[in-house]
């Protein structure tokens, strides 16, 4: 079996934009595969055999939904791999409960964790700067150039949406 590390394959793409996460987990042999799913579940990653390792994602959800969730369950692949067992699921607020993957031993600090390497992998800083650098700096804007949510890229760039309601 060939071994790849996870991190040069992240950083082989991260020049791109939107990265493209799906090339990703495709170089890494984790699927992805597209399955309407309920509308509650972001998706999973699951065990197949002894070291191999899928990825589903939900079909329904939105594009940039989607592509958090494979990052997501990606950063889980790499920092949580130990703590996986038949593998973990994660809900609409990426956790573990009330999914087909009830996992006990993935706790809410790495949920947060996961959810910030996802950041990290869809909004490399130097691909965010270079953007910014070259005068595209509405967070609106941004986020349609790395297909995530405005939402993802504003805590990306540390300015929260101004409370209009
Ligand atoms: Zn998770």
């Amino acid at each position: 079996m060939r071994i790849i590390d996870p991190m040069t394959v992240i950083d082989r793409y991260a020049a791109q934009t939107p990265v493209p996460i799906y090339d990703i987990l495709q170089d890494l042999g984790l699927g992805p595969e597209f399955r309407a799913l309920d509308s509650d579940i972001s998706g999973w990653i699951e065990r197949r055999d002894d070291d191999r390792y899928a990825i589903v994602i939900n079909a329904n959800h939105a594009e940039t939904r989607k592509r958090f969730t494979a990052a997501h369950e990606l950063a889980h692949f790499i920092f949580h791999r130990d703590l996986l067992g038949d593998g973990v699921g994660d809900n609409r607020a990426y956790r573990a409960v009330n999914t087909p993957f009830a996992n006990n031993q993935i706790l809410p600090v790495h949920e947060r964790q996961a959810n910030s390497v996802a950041a990290n992998i869809l909004m490399p800083k130097e691909a965010v700067y270079r953007l910014q650098a070259s005068g595209i700096t509405d967070p609106k804007e941004l986020a349609a150039r790395f297909r995530v949510s405005e939402e993802a890229m504003r805590i990306r760039l540390g300015v929260p949406r101004v409370a209009a309601e």
